[in-house]
């Protein structure tokens, strides 16, 4: 799913992958043949199955820099995304320019409720089980969310989960 924080991606640093075929053979696939992009990849409509990855990282910092960093990354994400409930991480995909927790929060649909799934008061993008959620719970509230986005900002919210299974919204 190429997932990515803080200015990075795996993309950045992949060299290449082994896979296994459908037919049992194995392959080696590079970088560029995954066909990367924001939050996809080729692998997400595709059979195979990753057996093996082989990445590059970047040698030379200070290792006392690389913990700072780190630290620094880790608390920017401990205060501005809610890790107290379980969530999936971020719902939607970010459009451009706005990012789709600004587009939600802009809404007013922080705090807003379907059951026990409720958008996170500290971070819009999260879909928080409060306790009991069902996935159709969830379901309906991401519905809603591309209802009310979608009336205000004329844009169409797409997930960044994937969604298994055969709800309805009503
Ligand atoms: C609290 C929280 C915060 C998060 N923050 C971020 C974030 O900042 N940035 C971000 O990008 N994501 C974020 N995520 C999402 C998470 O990083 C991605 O969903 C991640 O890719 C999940 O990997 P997984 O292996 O756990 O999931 P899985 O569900 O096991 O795999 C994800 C996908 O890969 C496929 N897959 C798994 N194994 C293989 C394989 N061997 N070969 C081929 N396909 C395979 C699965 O079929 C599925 O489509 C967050 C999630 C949570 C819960």
């Amino acid at each position: 799913m190429n997932a990515g924080a803080h200015g990075s991606d795996t993309q950045t640093i992949l060299v290449s992958t082994d896979v296994l075929n459908p037919d049992g053979s194995l392959e080696t696939l590079t970088s560029d043949q995954l066909q990367f992009k924001y939050r996809t990849s080729m692998l997400q409509s595709d059979p195979r199955i990753v057996t093996q990855a082989t990445f590059q990282l970047e040698p030379g910092h200070d290792p006392n820099v690389v913990r700072a960093e780190t630290a620094a990354d880790l608390e920017q994400r401990r205060t501005t995304q809610p890790y107290h409930l379980p969530s999936c991480g971020s719902v939607f995909r970010n459009p451009q320019p706005k990012s789709a927790g600004w587009l939600i929060e802009q809404s007013g649909l922080k705090g807003f409720k379907v059951g026990q799934a409720q958008v996170a008061e500290r971070h819009a993008n999260f879909i928080l089980n409060c306790g009991g959620a069902t996935a159709s719970d969830i379901f309906k509230l991401i519905r809603h969310i591309q209802d009310i986005v979608d009336d205000r900002w004329s844009l169409q919210l797409r997930p960044e989960v994937q969604i298994l299974g055969d709800f309805q919204a009503a």
